[in-house]
This record gives C-alpha cells, structure tokens and sequence, in this order.
C-alpha cells in the first residue's frame, strides 16, 4: 500500500497548499536550528520547479490558539528566502481578506507562508469551518509535516475533506523508512529503549516485543524495571505506578522467547549537576544517590548486542545526555548504532539531539523527522495526517 505522492499531481499553474513542519527552535528571534526548514526544501522546489504557487503553513511553539508576537513565522519565512534563493512572503494572519488577497495576487512559482496555525484555536480543535478556509486558499493539499502527522488538527486532517490530498517528499521518505521496521524486518531486530519514563513508552514497548528479538532498556525509564525485580533505585527517577506495567512487559517478553537486557552497573551521583559519577552494580545503588547512566559493563554488552543486530531501532537517551557526566552511555550507543552493519533507525527528539551533538546523524539508515509521530508511526497505529492521504491506486 502505497499513499499518492505528490509526484503523481498536477500542479503547473496551480496553488497548492503545503503543511510543513517549520517548528524551529528561536532564540531572540534567532533560528538557532533550521534542519526541519531543510528537510521540506525538495517538496517547495519541486513544487516551484512546476510552477506551482505555494501556500506555505505550519505551526511554532505551544501559543494555544492565540497570537504570540514570539511565536510569528516571520523569521522562518527570511531563512527559507535565504535557502531557495527567492523570496518568500510572510503573511501576518492564516485567514481572512489579506491572506485571500495575496494568494489571489500570486504568480506561477511564487511562495507565501501563512501565520502560525496554532494562533487560531480552530487548528488544535481541527474546527471544521477553519479547515474549509485552509483549503478554499488552495486546489491541492500536500502534508509534509511528518512530525505533527500523528495529530488531527485542521491544517493536517481536516483541510483533507475538501481538496485532493497528497504527501511530500519528506512524509513518503519517513513512511517508507519506518515501514521497514513493520514489514519484513531482516533479524536479529534490536531495539534499544531510553528516555525518561515508561508511561511515555508502555505503547512502543508492547508493540516491540511481539517483533523484536532483543529489548536493550536504559535511561530513567530502566529504574523502574529494575525496581520491578526488585532492586534499591536511591533517589533515581522511577515510576511508582508502573511497575506493574514494568512487570506485565518483563513477563509477557519470557513468552514471547524476547531477551530484555536492562542495566548490569549504573552511574550514581546524589545529583545531576555533580560533575562526576560513581559506577556502581545495580544491586549497590545507595540510598542518597540516583542513577544517571548505564555503566562501563552495560555499555559493553550494549555494543555487542548492537552491533550483532540486521534491524536496529533505537528511541530515547540511555542516561541524562544533555549532562556531559552522564552522556558517555548514550554515546556509546550512538556509536554503536552508527557503526551496525544493519538496517537502522533512531527517532525521539532528545535522541535526535543526542545524536546530532555526537556527530553520527549521516551514518544513520534514517533519522526520523518526528518524536510522537515515529514511535507511534512503529506502534503500527493510524496516523490521521496520513490516513487521509489516499492510496497511490485509488488515485484517479
Ligand atoms: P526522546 O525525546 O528521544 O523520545 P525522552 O523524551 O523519552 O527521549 O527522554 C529524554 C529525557 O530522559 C531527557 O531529558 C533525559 O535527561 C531523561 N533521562 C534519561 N535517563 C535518565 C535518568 N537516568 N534519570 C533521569 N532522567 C533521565
Ligand atoms: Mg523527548
């Protein structure tokens, strides 16, 4: 199954509207990382090459439905200018008689990008009414925000209902990379899980075992599965109400014939800013101190799982990695990943940065774009930006 690209369109002469993932980091009105912007260049260029006009949109930050005078995409329209070479034109609404009066004034190969869609509470709310304005501004709709696909808002659901729908190039790269790990994994398939808590993870890490051959757990979210065998965690994170679920998981990947590997040895601190750890065996952790990475022990029976590995997908830090103290587990890893022979895939933003500050990104078979959308893209859930996409045969 196939969704329709854009490449099957017709777009010359047309205005298509275009929902990007343009939600940067700004500092003082500075993007101080512009790879998403990146990332949905070949979509935009491909889309002026044919001379299309192109209706930009995307979302930046959390304004919950209201203007925020730090939260304008004007500074993102200035670096994409920068980036394509031409001009872009920064819209200060997302509807009304200025936005329909610019589109309406628009050449062939000309570009706007609208306001910040969550100004309006009708995105979030996926407002029906808002939707059909979206998508009276256009004849097409291409979603090509992979990172807010697991959302229905208007701009990524519901503008669907009214136009012919289509994925970029930056979606039909994500779904074709993340359904590798659904279809025919080559084994041993390897998941490395991180991060800070398993009620954020309960969903991948069902899902991982009925199809994984190894589980590598670490991070904060290992404490409370350590806790569940019944190990002294100090004052490490750990999730109370979830070890339970942390016991269903341990037991239900015995069926399943799944080997969880969680930590052997950890590093302590009494708290995160120490400058340095102590390496201590799972079964010493003292009372005063929490546990912040795995150990030198751990990190070796990692990399050897890893890189035995023809599947690899790896979501969250295996220790608090924006401390360089506490990094050296997730680096490892990262190292790991990078040098596998295998198939490999990593998703999760603290990942992500991880990764990227290691430098290891280019050495990845595919870096996911979304967070919340590429573990739950690997849940095998529906995604509605996708959903409502439809299939490459059913095109007409
Ligand atoms: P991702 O964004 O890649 O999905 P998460 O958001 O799940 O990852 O987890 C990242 C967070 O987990 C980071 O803020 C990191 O500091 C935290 N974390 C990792 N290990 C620990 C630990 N041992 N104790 C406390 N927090 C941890
Ligand atoms: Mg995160």
């Amino acid at each position: 199954m196939t969704k329709r690209s854009i490449r099957s369109a017709d777009v010359a002469g047309k205005t298509v509207f275009v929902r990007v993932d343009f939600n940067v980091p700004i500092a003082d009105g500075v993007i101080t990382d512009d790879t998403r912007i990146r990332a949905a260049l070949p979509t935009i260029s491909w889309l002026i090459e044919r001379n299309a006009r192109v209706v930009l949109a995307s979302h930046l930050g959390r304004p919950g439905g209201k203007a925020n005078d730090e939260l304008r995409m004007a500074p993102v329209a200035a670096r994409l200018a920068e980036l394509l070479e031409r001009p872009v034109t920064a819209m200060a609404s997302i509807t009304g008689s200025d936005v329909t009066d610019a589109v309406d004034a628009m050449n062939d190969g000309d570009v706007i990008l609208l306001e910040n869609l969550r100004f309006d509470p009708g995105e979030e709310a996926n407002d029906p009414d808002f939707a059909r304005e979206l998508a009276d501004l256009a004849d097409i709709y291409v979603n090509d925000a992979f990172g807010t696909s697991h959302r229905a808002h208007a701009s990524t659901e519901g503008i669907a209902n009214h136009i012919p729908a289509y994925l970029g190039f930056l979606m039909q790269r994500e779904v074709e990379a993340l359904s590798r790990l659904l279809e025919a994994p080559e084994h041993p398939f390897i998941a490395i899980i991180g991060g800070a808590k398993v009620s954020d993870k309960i969903g991948i890490l069902d899902h991982l075992i009925e199809r994984v051959d190894t589980l590598l757990i670490g991070g904060g979210m290992a404490n409370t599965f350590l806790h569940a065998q019944g190990h002294e965690v100090g004052t490490s994170l750990m999730e109370e109400d979830q070890v339970d679920t942390a016991r269903r998981i341990l037991e239900h990947a015995t069926e399943r014939g799944v080997e969880v590997m969680l930590p052997l040895d950890v590093v302590v601190a009494e708290d995160v800013d120490a400058g340095r750890g102590t390496t201590v065996s799972i079964s010493e952790v003292p009372a005063g101190s929490a546990i912040f990475d795995i150990g030198s022990e751990t990190r070796r029976a990692f990399f050897r799982a890893i890189l035995e590995a023809k599947t690899v997908f790896w979501n969250g830090p295996l220790g608090v990695a924006e401390k360089p103290t506490f990094a050296v587990g997730t680096r490892r890893v990262a190292e790991a990943v990078a040098m596998a022979d295998g198939y490999t895939v990593i998703g999760g933003g603290d990942s992500i940065a991880a990764l990227e500050q290691i430098g290891l990104a280019d050495q990845i078979d595919h870096v996911s774009t979304g967070g919340g959308a590429s573990l739950e893209f690997v849940e095998g859930r529906t995604l509605p930006g996708i959903a409502m996409v439809p299939d490459e045969a059913d095109a007409s």
